[in-house]
């Protein structure tokens, strides 16, 4: 079966890297590129738009979403609202949004995928330390990023964070009486543990989480090298959502 894909976002980092995924993948068509900003109206004979609602009754199947936090809410209620099933892993959803996204997706009867990580490492990470947060519950998330990163923490920080809430016994950690000489020195407070955000050139995307015991210690670190690491998580997403009727959040849904 033919699934026929728009990229949005298709210049940035992300994007192009789904754009070579999607033309490697012969089950899957090209059929549209969108980035506000392009210039060219056509790339390789596949036509570029400017504005999404150039798209309203265009023929395709999936919307690949690697755009900007603050587009990214608009971009997915266009897709569900027009008939695309969105692929979507631009970060920076807040919980609300996802829990209206998935009611509208449900209304419409289209599948979807919002995954703030691709990586099949960072889905395992994820998994463990929610395993790891019953028995340890102090510790202290440590995500890693290119310092082009326009949101902190990561959205695989805030799931990771959420997983760990689920089942962790609820715990507000550090000293009673800590002072911050420093502003923002323990980093964001999430249920009672910390994350921390380090934004520098030369990082892809890493993640750790730091459990401390009595007497012990466990490390559980993930590192994407690359961004080809994403590109078969946006695959496997692509070819599951137009078989589904509701929006899913997190790759593991659909594993
Ligand atoms: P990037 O290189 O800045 O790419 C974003 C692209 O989207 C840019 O080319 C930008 O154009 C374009 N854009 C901005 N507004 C748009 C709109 N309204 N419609 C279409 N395109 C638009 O960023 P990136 O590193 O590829 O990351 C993109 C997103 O993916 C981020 O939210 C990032 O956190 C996320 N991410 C997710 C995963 C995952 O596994 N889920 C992995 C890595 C990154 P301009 O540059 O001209 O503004």
């Amino acid at each position: 079966m033919e699934i026929k894909v728009i990229v949005a976002g298709f210049r940035g980092r992300m994007g192009s890297a789904a754009v070579n995924m999607v033309k490697e993948d012969e089950d899957l068509i090209l059929s549209a590129l969108l980035d506000p900003f392009a210039k060219d109206t056509e790339v390789d004979g596949v036509p570029v738009f400017t504005d999404k609602s150039q798209l309203i009754g265009f023929d395709a199947d999936v919307w690949i979403d690697f755009t900007t936090p603050a587009v990214a809410y608009d971009n997915t209620r266009f897709a569900l609202e027009h008939g695309f099933a969105p692929v979507v892993g631009t970060t920076g959803f807040t919980e609300d949004e996802i829990v209206e996204l998935i009611a509208l997706s449900e209304d419409k009867k289209i599948g979807g995928l919002i995954a703030p990580n691709f990586a099949i490492g960072a889905i395992l990470l994820m998994e463990f330390a929610a395993k790891a947060a019953k028995y340890f519950p102090d510790l202290e998330i440590i995500e890693l990023h290119h310092d082009n990163k326009k949101d902190a923490p990561s959205g695989t920080a805030i799931k990771t964070a959420e997983l760990i809430r689920e089942v962790r016994q609820p715990k507000q950690q550090g000293a009673a009486d800590e002072v911050e000489s420093l502003k923002g020195a323990r980093g964001a407070e999430f249920d009672g543990f910390r994350i921390h955000s380090v934004r520098l050139p030369g990082l892809v995307a890493h993640q750790e989480v730091i459990f401390g015991a009595q007497g012990e210690g466990l490390t559980l670190r993930h590192d994407s090298y690359d961004r080809k690491s994403f590109m078969s998580g946006v695959n496997i997403g692509v070819r599951a959502v137009v078989k589904r009727d509701k929006l899913v959040y997190g790759l593991e849904k659909l594993l």
